[in-house]
């Protein structure tokens, strides 16, 4: 059993895959959507991916539903999901992008009261927003209408212990209240009020999987004519230790959009890498990227496909070295943030007066 809410990196996709049924996401479909999510195996697996492929090669409007939940500040993890919400919206997407701040706080223990989830709301929304996000693609989940909301009472009502038990292992009415609201977020674009019924597209990692494969059972059993909701799954970013994903929960393991340029140097130059154990032997043997955090951050974000292959070839031939590697690193980090920390500052005031 896969845990949603956990902070273990998966190792063998293939075996999760088999087990669950995910669908490995075809070379040819990334051909065809040309872009570095894609192009890179970032996005790992589908379900059900194929309609939507069939909307954007007919030019016709999909709908595309992600989120964050308001329990932490967001990192480099959470902006893989913020660069295919975009590449989607210039396919055509209609966008709903939702700010989980009821989900923060109801299903994270972490999160002790309402007020410190809507301060992270404010914190993630500036974020997105500052990225290029519209106030249109956006909404709070504290602001949602009745529609939405009678919504989500009338799918709790398909949902019985032994089915929640089956498929998250334990019955936490907190985590159960929130799964309602995302079960809903899913699938509420579809109704009348909004889009109708029309092929959706929401974008995980591979262990918010128990969540999907619910909501397409849902979507089934409840009396509405709705599309079933496809999924994209993308590989997790590693943290920057060995074994851990990039978690809010350990600042360590992750760097965020808030970190200071001195952050971003300290927790790059202590990352895990592939490199050899003395100057020498990586001269001569070279290094391994595929193991290495400071070369998953380029896969998972430089924007330059040249650059990043020419980094996977000098690793393994030993023509750079780690230290000249992670000084790159840090000032391609540093030079993204400093420019976005610019932009966040203007839209802070906007983003509290959206969710207060
Ligand atoms: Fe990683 Fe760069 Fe060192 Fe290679 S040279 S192991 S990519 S830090």
């Amino acid at each position: 059993m896969i845990d949603p809410w956990g902070n273990i990196e998966i190792s063998n996709y293939e075996k999760v895959f088999r087990e669950f049924g995910l669908t490995k996401f075809p070379s040819n479909w990334s051909d065809k959507l040309d872009h570095y999510l894609f192009k890179r195996n970032i996005i790992i697996a589908h379900r059900d991916f194929g309609k939507i492929m069939q909307r954007i090669k007919e030019k016709k409007p999909f709908i595309q539903m992600t989120g964050i939940a308001s329990s932490g500040k967001l990192h480099f993890g959470h902006k893989i999901n913020l660069d295919l919400f975009k590449f989607f919206k210039s396919k055509g997407a209609r966008t709903y992008f939702c700010i989980a701040n009821i989900d923060g706080y109801v299903s994270r223990p972490k999160v002790k009261s309402m007020e410190e989830a809507n301060e992270y709301a404010i914190n993630n929304l500036a974020h997105v927003l500052a990225y290029g996000f519209t106030k249109k693609d956006v909404y709070i989940q504290t602001k949602k209408d009745k529609i939405y909301y009678s919504f989500a009472f009338e799918i709790s009502k398909k949902i019985t212990e032994a089915m929640f038990r089956a498929v998250y292992g334990h019955l936490d009415l907190g985590k159960a209240a929130a799964n309602m609201l995302q079960y809903a977020d899913i699938l509420h674009p579809q109704l009348k009020k909004y889009e109708g019924k029309m092929p959706s597209v929401t974008s995980i990692g591979v262990d918010q999987d128990p969540h999907a494969r619910l909501t397409r059972d849902l979507a089934k059993r409840i009396n509405y004519n709705l599309e079933l909701p496809s999924f994209l799954y993308f590989r997790h970013h590693g943290g920057l230790q060995k074994g851990m994903k990039m978690s809010a929960s350990d600042p360590y393991s992750a760097v965020f959009l808030d970190d200071s340029i001195q952050d971003v140097k300290y927790k790059v130059e202590r990352s895990f890498t592939g490199g050899k154990d003395t100057l020498k032997e990586q001269k001569k043997k070279g290094g391994n990227p595929d193991i290495c955090k400071v070369y998953e951050f380029y896969k998972f974000h430089y924007p330059n496909d040249k650059f990043v292959i020419d980094i996977y070839s000098k690793c393994k031939k030993g023509e750079i070295l780690c230290k000249e590697c992670k000084e790159k690193c840090i000032a391609f980090l540093s030079s993204f943030l400093s420019k976005h920390q610019k932009k966040f500052k203007r839209y802070l005031g906007i983003a509290r007066r959206m969710i207060l």
